[in-house]
């Protein structure tokens, strides 16, 4: 299986007279040489089920494909791309499956029905963090993530205590995955260029997931609403009895949320429960 035997992507954009729509936060990836560098650093897909939401014009399409994804399933919401999708299930020999359709929408619990299936995407800006968020509290899907965010969006998502960027995306991420940002992508890469450069995250599940990410994100929103005050004060969004839940979760009531690290707000949030 080569891509050489496929037009290049360009070629069949010109030739189905298709261009970028700024809606639906269409950035191509046009250059395979980059497209491959990321499905490597998806880790071993030969023979693996993966998901791919946006494949646009397909070139992370091809790359994913070429790297042996079995099956490929990929989402995308804008029409016009499917006849350039579609010669490529015949080219993978019917490992690639095509769901015209919006990933919002899309029946989660049926897409990840394979628990350890990978997703592998370059996401629509506007509703990057908003699948994220999706994904991570999926059920029982404990699969892993390489995606592309903005860049300031991938270090909001892997920042550590005391950092500007730790807040809640942070907390929530790093709760259920270990977060690592794999390599910068900048801005020229794409056709046409977004206005800041982006980067690839890869999320695994870690060994000691957090259970009740709900409860966690409600206890983050508060903590985090007022960031610059204490937390005894913030925490009040949240609950009359801030200061006992503090003392409880053994977390000084006078700390900010941004120095409190992830054992802290697992503490906090279990407190909370139990005191709910
Ligand atoms: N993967 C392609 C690449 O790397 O060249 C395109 C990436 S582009 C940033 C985002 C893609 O997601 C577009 O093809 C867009 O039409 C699609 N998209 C936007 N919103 C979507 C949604 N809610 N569900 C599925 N696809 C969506």
């Amino acid at each position: 299986m080569n891509t050489d035997d496929l037009p290049t992507l360009r070629e069949e954009l010109e030739a189905h007279d298709l261009w970028a729509k700024k809606s639906l936060g269409q950035h191509f990836l046009l250059d395979l040489n980059i497209t491959r560098r990321i499905a490597r650093a998806a880790g071993d897909l030969r023979g693996n089920p993966a998901i791919e939401v946006g494949p646009g014009p397909g070139g992370l399409t091809r790359a994913l494909l070429e790297a042996g994804a079995d099956p490929l399933i990929v989402i995308e919401k804008d029409a016009r791309f499917l006849p350039l999708l579609e010669p490529l299930v015949e080219w993978s020999g019917g490992r690639l499956r095509i769901i015209h359709g919006d990933a919002l929408e899309t029946d989660q619990a049926s897409l990840l029905s394979d628990a350890t299936a990978s997703i592998i995407s370059n996401l629509p800006y506007n509703v990057g963090t908003h699948l994220l968020v999706k994904w991570l509290k999926a059920g029982a899907w404990r699969g892993p993530m390489t995606l592309m965010f903005q860049k300031e969006v991938a270090q909001r998502i892997v920042a550590k205590p005391g950092h500007n960027a730790y807040g809640r995306l942070a907390v929530l991420a790093q709760a259920r995955c270990d977060c690592r940002l794999e390599f910068v992508v900048p801005s020229r890469a794409f056709t046409p260029p977004p206005k800041i450069d982006s980067a690839i995250v890869r999320l695994v599940d870690r060994v000691d997931p957090y259970p009740h990410l709900d409860a966690l994100e409600r206890v983050t929103a508060a903590a985090f609403g007022q960031r610059r005050k204490m937390l005894r004060s913030a925490l009040r969004a949240l609950t009359p009895e801030a200061e006992p839940l503090l003392n409880a979760a053994g977390l000084d009531p006078t700390a900010r949320a941004e120095t409190i690290d992830q054992s802290g707000f697992r503490r906090l949030t279990d407190a909370w429960l139990t005191m709910a």
